[in-house]
């Protein structure tokens, strides 16, 4: 474990997002970071991996700069990389609701949760928590009783808060996802829509598995994470895995990606089915002529289609 992966992000004001990208990617890259780092107008938000003493002169090198001296890095360690490349990019916003009139997060957001205090708000009846992330985020791992909008991208939230207001109004509202940055403007977004006492996670779910105080108590599976690590563990008191296998059911944990590269569909498939199905989520992408399962194994095609003929169509 001689590396680590930062997660951090600030709402800064920044002037020229491209020329700060440009020169930004050449320190990244004499450091020898990897991952994807966001810049706009509005702030960075980035995810990087690193050795120990390369991250720790990054972070060093990031507080001198007065714009980024209130950064809150969070971070993991790691063995080697968790990341392929390294991409810094300049971006219109660093995360979008896709609202007609956006947020600044720097005059409304919603009340910074501690951990502790987060906890709390999970056990009142008077407050519901909502999941700001990804429904495939939350399937993987979520807080214990947390409300799952069905949306499939951050940008559909709005509309489905919309959509249940009315039962949403009577209480309290809480939010939280990943890293904290996404309820930065979700929450100030819950206060001009006329939301009262919204709250938000500070720091994000990855801020509650490293506090002392609350260890990752009343999460449920593991966090899905934007890198090569896929999920990550948060809960170090009371685990349970809810993760459940894309054939059969059963508590799963493990993501692939469907071995049709036209397909790529994310699910959780334990080991066995993934051998079962040649890595597919179905057995028409089982059979497809790319299927990237087959050609790692070497497979050859009478082998393959003795194969296809073993599995029952789901
Ligand atoms: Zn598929």
């Amino acid at each position: 474990m001689d590396y680590r992966v930062l997660l951090y992000y600030l709402y800064t004001p920044i002037e020229d997002p491209e020329a700060f990208a440009k020169e930004h990617l050449t320190f990244c890259a004499s450091l020898d970071l990897r991952g994807r780092i966001l810049v706009a107008t509005e702030g960075i938000n980035g995810t990087l991996s690193g050795t120990i003493e390369a991250t720790e002169r990054y972070m060093e090198q990031m507080r001198q700069d007065p714009r980024f001296k209130d950064i809150y890095f969070k971070f993991d360690e790691s063995q080697g990389h968790a990341f392929k490349k390294l991409f810094v990019r300049p971006r219109k916003e660093l995360v979008s609701l896709n609202l007609e009139d956006d947020i600044d997060p720097l005059k409304t957001t919603g009340e910074y949760l501690s951990p502790e205090a987060f906890r709390t708000a999970l056990l009142d009846e008077e407050t519901v928590v909502i999941d700001a992330r990804n429904d495939y985020e939350y399937d993987l791992g979520h807080f214990r009783g947390a409300i799952r909008p069905e949306i499939h991208s951050f940008r559909e939230l709005p509309a489905w808060i919309r959509e249940n207001k009315e039962r949403l109004m009577a209480k309290k509202i809480v939010t939280y996802c990943t890293g904290g940055i996404r309820c930065e403007k979700f929450s100030g977004w819950l206060i001009r829509e006329g939301f009262e006492g919204v709250g938000q996670l500070h720091g994000g779910i990855t801020a509650y598995g490293k506090d002392p105080e609350t260890q990752g108590e009343l999460w449920d599976g593991k966090m899905y994470v934007f890198d090569e690590r896929i999920s990550v563990e948060i809960n170090q008191v009371d685990k349970q895995v809810i993760g459940k296998e894309w054939f059969d059911g059963s508590p799963c944990e493990r993501y692939i990606n469907c071995s049709n590269p036209e397909c790529n569909r994310q699910m959780l498939v334990s080991e066995e089915n993934e051998a079962r199905y040649l890595g597919a989520c179905s057995v028409e992408c089982a059979g497809h002529a790319k299927n990237r399962y087959v050609m790692a194994q070497g497979m050859i095609e009478e082998e393959k289609q003795q194969r296809l003929a073993e599995l029952e169509p789901r």
